[in-house]
């Protein structure tokens, strides 16, 4: 079987959905075009469809005559690489996705419609007509006459649609001129540029400074320099405390890069932080002619496919964006930035459910690149593959300019409700403090846990949390419509005056919402401007914005809102920090709520101190003495991990073993449990020895849109080895149409 692939015929994968790929022939017109990766039009189910190429030659047995032909190949570049190619089996296959979910995530939906450079037809005299023909023009179609009149004395082309909309000139008169040859039309595309979006130009952007770096920064660069000069893969962990100038650690990086021609994958945790930090790049690389695009999921499909087409082309080189930037066609890719690496956003919560930092770390692999993941509070997978030798790391343990980390006091919530009557959500130690900021013009932030953002309604009596019928799960208390809300299914009905259980008059909202604390603290600083930040400006793009400058030129004096908000600020200003709610997360099914909760305590309190005066920061909980608050209390990252890793080595969970979830689902929950016992049946015959199989279990949460949840938890030393096999196994298993199920690989969202 050594021969070589035959180029009159492709294997083609459709976009719309079909599992296995397609045999094609390739018409002579379009061989030359054809590459693997590149986008093609095709028959397919009578209709015309769109594909990519995965490669030349079939081993498929296809009847001479049956084989059909490509109609054209659709974009001048592939719209996957070689390495995208590459990049798209291991994705498909590690998180055992199907071909056209993985094509949907990597391509951006304006290309995978089809979509072409915009064009423009412009119109401009050809032949010459007779004088006889000119006046028979002038009597027949005295428009036609004029319109060639017009364009015979023009030198340069015309825009076509302007010129008929000004001599008011229908097309079909146009095109009669041009049937006849007097007139000839052409098509140019239309440059747009991708980074000529909102931020080029103007903006604080120019201002970029360069900064002397610390010996601790130097050391860092001097490493990630050696790693990208050697031109192998490798991966490197930078830890850094907040405020330590990672930023500045990465900038260098980049431009060492570009500056040999190579590309850059800079990848950010929130769509929000994008723009902030393309900022920061096109400041140090505009100058040397290096063009960065954003590439986020509120681009327009146009922006996205300027951006698409500016990578593609080779005309820009570096790609800032959120998770999906992962998948950028980059030219020469050389280097990977995984900012906050920890965040769990970088996992796609559908299929493919993907990890961006995983998937980052596995492309820099296949082109042999320099991946750079940094955090001040490393995810533990991270820091267990630093102590196995698998990462690099570079450590920079002090802020620059010597500021100092803050100072962080621990607020004991139970002593404070037993002392309060009907407890304040802010503490009498935070409100001091408040109000001492506020005098000294000093900024604060607030922050609420995100799990406890909602109120819900509680009987002190019995107990009962009013629920969702249909869904498992507290409903949440909105006042503008006094109405409970279910934030999975969208029920919504009154709120009950008494608890539906054992009708007690008692029952009471718990929980804090952003809202109630604005109003809290609102009566605590009067004359203070006080603004709240919560899902809603989030996803706002310019209102996010605005109330960030607002707060940066001081025309804000405490910022308030969940911890969504915490990721990247930088306000030299703020020199206070409450965390009102620490302990929220640590309630929460799932084995990695310490590590959660110690982060969150970690970045927050990060966001104090950034300027010249030292930070405070003030951590209200009800657990004090739980091992994540105390480590994070004393910045002690080396004692929380030990202690963690211990945990999770004890319990043998990931970082030790990677963990597959299957979700199982239906209406019937004992039809849900009787197929799941099969298929453990089958699996633990076939799998047994390489899996270890815990459950069928309840998920945490039970019930979705009448929808039952049960799931199975898989471990095993290698995802990628079992995966195979289990999906396998999985396709020959008859399920029941009722029951719906789905895989998750190194699931980050447990419930
Ligand atoms: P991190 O991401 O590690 O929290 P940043 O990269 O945002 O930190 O840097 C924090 C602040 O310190 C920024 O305002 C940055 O401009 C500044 N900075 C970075 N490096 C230096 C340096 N070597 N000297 C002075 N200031 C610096
Ligand atoms: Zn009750
Ligand atoms: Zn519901």
């Amino acid at each position: 079987m050594s021969m070589k692939p035959d180029h009159r015929i492709v294997e083609v994968i459709a976009l719309s959905g079909f599992d296995t790929p397609l045999a094609y022939a390739v018409p002579p017109t379009c061989a030359d075009q054809v590459a693997v990766g590149s986008l093609v039009r095709m028959p397919l189910r009578r209709r015309s469809e769109l594909g990519v190429v995965l490669r030349f030659g079939t081993d498929q047995v296809v009847p001479p005559g049956k084989l059909k032909m490509l109609y054209e190949v659709v974009q001048p570049y592939p719209v996957l690489p070689p390495d995208l190619v590459q990049l798209f089996h291991w994705v498909k296959s590690y998180y055992s996705a199907t071909p056209e979910a993985v094509l949907e995530a990597m391509i951006p939906v304006s290309i995978r419609r089809g979509m072409k450079a915009k064009t423009r037809r412009y119109l401009v005299a050809a032949k010459a007509p007779s004088p006889q023909e000119m006046d028979t023009l002038e009597k027949r179609a005295p428009k036609q006459a004029e319109l060639l009149r017009f364009l015979r004395q023009q030198i340069k082309p015309i825009a076509r649609a302007d010129l008929l909309k000004r001599m008011k000139i229908s097309a079909s008169a146009c095109a009669g001129l041009v049937s006849k040859g007097f007139l000839r039309e052409t098509e140019t595309e239309e440059e747009r540029v991708a980074y000529d979006d909102e931020l080029s130009g103007g903006d604080t952007l120019l201002t970029e400074e360069r900064h002397e770096l610390t010996s601790e920064q130097a050391a860092a660069v001097d490493s990630i320099q050696a790693a990208i000069r050697k031109g192998v893969f490798s991966t490197r962990l930078l830890h850094g405390v907040t405020g330590s100038g990672k930023t500045e650690v990465y900038l260098n990086a980049v431009e060492q890069v570009v500056s040999a021609g190579g590309g850059v994958i800079f990848l950010v945790p929130e769509v929000a932080l994008a723009p902030q930090t393309v900022g920061r790049v096109r400041a140090r690389l505009e100058a040397r002619g290096v063009h960065t695009v954003v590439w986020h999921s509120h681009l327009s499909e146009g922006e996205r496919y300027d951006a698409w087409k500016a990578l593609a082309s080779g005309e820009a080189h570096v790609v800032v964006g959120a998770r999906s930037a992962v998948f950028a066609p980059v030219r020469n890719l050389k280097l990977i930035i995984v900012d906050e690496e920890h965040e769990p956003s970088y996992k796609q919560e559908e299929s493919p459910r993907y990890h961006g930092r995983d998937v980052a770390v596995y492309r820099a692999l296949i082109n042999k690149a320099v991946c750079i993941l940094g955090s001040a509070t490393p995810s533990l997978e991270s820091l267990y593959n630093v102590e196995r030798g698998k990462y690099g790391v570079d450590r920079i343990l002090n802020r620059v300019d010597d500021r100092q980390l803050p100072k962080i006091h621990l607020v004991d919530m139970r002593r404070e409700d037993l002392q309060g009557k009907g407890a304040s959500p802010i503490s009498r130690t935070l409100a001091d403090k408040l109000v001492d900021r506020f005098e000294k013009r000093e900024q604060s932030i607030l922050f609420l846990n995100r799990r406890g953002f909602s109120t819900s309604l509680l009987c002190p009596d019995c107990g009962h949390v009013v629920s969702c019928e249909h869904c498992s799960t507290p409903m949440t208390f909105h006042r503008t419509d006094g109405k409970v809300h279910c934030h999975l299914c969208g029920e919504q009905r009154p709120a009950p005056g008494y608890c539906p259980e054992c009708r007690s008059a008692n029952i009471r909202k718990r929980g804090l919402g952003t809202q109630k604390i604005e109003d809290v603290v609102q009566k605590i600083l009067p004359r203070a401007r006080i603004v709240r930040m919560d899902a809603d400006s989030m996803s706002k793009k310019n209102l996010y914005r605005k109330i960030l400058n607002d707060f940066r030129i001081g025309k804000i004096d405490l910022l308030v809102g969940t911890q969504m908000i915490a990721k990247g600020l930088d306000f030299p200003n703020v020199t206070l920090v409450g965390l009102v709610d620490a302990d929220r997360s640590l309630h929460v099914e799932d084995f990695r709520a310490a590590e959660r909760t110690f982060q969150l305590i970690v970045q927050v309190s990060g966001r104090s101190g950034r300027g010249d005066r030292a930070g405070e920061v003030v951590i209200q909980t009800h657990t004090p003495h739980a091992p994540p608050i105390q480590f994070a209390r004393q910045s002690d990252f080396e004692g929380f991990l030990l202690e963690e890793l211990e945990q999770r080595r004890e319990f043998n969970y990931p970082p030790f073993r990677h963990l597959i979830r299957h979700l199982f689902r239906g209406r019937n929950p004992e039809k849900v449990l009787f197929f799941m016992d099969q298929w453990v049946k089958e699996l633990q015959a076939e799998l047994g020895q390489q899996i270890e199989i815990r459950g069928p279990a309840p998920a945490p949460i039970e019930k979705i849109r009448d929808e039952y949840r049960f799931q199975l938890w898989y471990f095993a030393p290698s995802a990628s080895k079992v995966i195979g096999p289990l999906r396998e196994l999985r396709q020959g298993f008859k399920m029941d149409r009722e029951v719906i199920d789905l895989i998750d690989v190194d699931p980050m969202n447990m419930s």
